[in-house]
């Protein structure tokens, strides 16, 4: 048995793991990077790829599938149900976004004077193609692959859909439980459920998102957010709120719907600008297997359209709200804000300091989003010189990751069955993760690597 890291390590984004079984050949994940540098190093046909198991939706995890089956992968892939419907409207997304920035540099070369046609990695075509390839899964059954694979997908608790994957693998005489984390939620996450643990493996990928931060206190994290917002409204501003589509969203228009309802927020109107994060969003509702009590309640308000909240679909829509000058909090994508309505929306607010940027997820090295928080001054958007003056807020609290001890304490209870363990330590910033192993190695008295790309690990 063999694992080999293709992506997603010494970076959060591109998740890619190879592992071969008894010469069946499986991936777990298929993830894009955020730069676009996307090749899938991978030194064999696609078409000798048996089995794709994908934790949840995110496009960081998933974004070349359909490139992979346009390549000549002919398996099966394997995801909850929630993850294989989000799956479908964010790999159309990405093939619009895709082929929009290839028309994009086409006219750039062709306007330098050369004749090159820049192809996008695949198309809205090639992601239709994509369901005939689905098999979801339901969440604790176990799954019976081949003679001597079996797998089972638990709840995550990241976004919806998300799952840890445990598989069970034989060789011969060898038998081994290899254990992929997935992208791992906090506890009490404000919609989906808490993740759950597992409870033995003899090999374990770990995230390291947040393995060297600890998140601060959830009710301070909101009373952060009141503050930015109402102070932001007082001064006649506006809220920006770069978020995923999928998952972020939907935590913040849970959790500023009920500050609304506690009196909390001054005269307001919430703007999801993205019909990504609609579409989302419906599909969430529909999952109620996967949310707690709470939240089922939330979407039927949501779907009698009885909050306060407008999504926007179509782009005048979307340039309408450059009109209003206050009291708009506009929750936009891309969430790394590399891509996506949020750019238009910080051309026309983020010159003014009287409104606010607030991040509420991971942003990292090299994109838009980082640079913001990294105090750049000036910002080039849209092909324009903008100058930096609204106030620009961090607030952890609403991260959809797990901090450092949620993840130590998820490993903790893997280790008190006894096994020897390997973790391997991935889908972290290299800084990160290497800090995280260290974390784990003197903490936890496991052993712990973080793998290289390309670095293969036997067993
Ligand atoms: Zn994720
Ligand atoms: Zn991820």
């Amino acid at each position: 048995m063999k694992i080999e890291f293709i992506g997603g390590v010494r970076q959060v984004t591109g998740s890619c793991y190879y592992l071969e079984i008894n010469s069946k050949r499986l991936l777990i994940e298929c993830g894009m990077t955020h730069n676009n540098d996307d090749k899938l190093a991978i030194n064999f046909d696609f078409s000798e790829i048996d089995f794709i198991l994908l934790s949840h939706a995110h496009i960081d995890h998933s974004g070349l599938i359909p490139y992979l089956i346009k390549k000549g992968f002919k398996g099966k892939i394997h995801c909850t149900h929630a993850t294989a419907e989000l799956l479908m409207i964010m790999l159309k997304d990405s093939a619009y976004l895709q082929k929009k920035d290839a028309e994009w540099l086409t006219k750039k070369e062709q306007r330098a004077g050369r004749d090159v046609i820049i192809e996008p990695l695949y198309s809205i075509d090639d992601v239709s193609k994509v369901s005939n390839y689905l098999y979801p899964v339901s969440y604790n059954t176990i799954i019976t692959l081949t003679e001597d694979i079996k797998t089972r997908f638990i709840d995550a608790g990241h976004i919806l859909g998300s799952a840890s994957i445990e598989l069970w693998c034989r060789e011969g005489n060898l038998e081994k439980k290899i254990v992929f984390s997935g992208d791992i939620g906090k506890k009490n996450n404000p919609l989906v459920k808490d993740p759950q643990n597992v409870d033995s493996a003899d090999v374990v990928l770990i995230e390291s998102t947040y393995g060297n931060r600890l998140h601060r206190n959830k009710q301070e994290s909101i009373d952060e957010l009141v503050d930015v917002i109402n102070n932001t409204i007082k001064n006649n501003g506006n809220v920006l709120i770069p978020s995923f589509a999928i998952g972020r969203t939907q935590d913040l228009i849970f959790v500023l719907h009920k500050l609304s309802l506690q009196g909390r927020l001054i005269k307001h109107r919430i703007f999801i600008d993205s019909p990504l994060a609609k579409e989302a969003t419906l599909i969430y509702s529909r999952h109620k297997e996967c949310l707690d009590e709470e939240a089922i309640i939330f979407f039927e308000n949501l779907k009698r359209h009885t909050l306060n909240i407008t999504f926007t679909e179509s782009p005048e829509e979307s340039q309408k709200i450059n009109e209003i000058t206050s009291g708009a909090i506009i929750i936009a994508g891309s969430g790394m804000c590399e891509g996506g309505r949020i750019r238009h929306h910080f051309k026309h607010n983020i010159w003014r300091k009287q409104c606010s940027i607030v991040f509420v997820g991971f942003q990292a090295t090299g994109t838009l989003g980082r640079r913001i928080i990294d105090g750049a001054k000036n910002l080039k958007i849209l092909g324009e010189e903008i100058a930096v003056r609204s106030s620009v807020h961090t607030i952890g609290g609403f991260s959809a990751h797990a901090d450092r001890d949620e993840l130590l304490d998820w490993l903790k209870v893997i280790k008190n069955r006894g096994n020897p363990l390997k973790v391997c330590v991935v889908h972290g910033e290299e800084e990160t993760s290497l800090k995280f192993c260290n974390f784990i190695k003197d903490g936890l008295k496991i052993d712990a690597t973080v793998p290289k790309q390309h670095e293969v690990i036997s067993f």
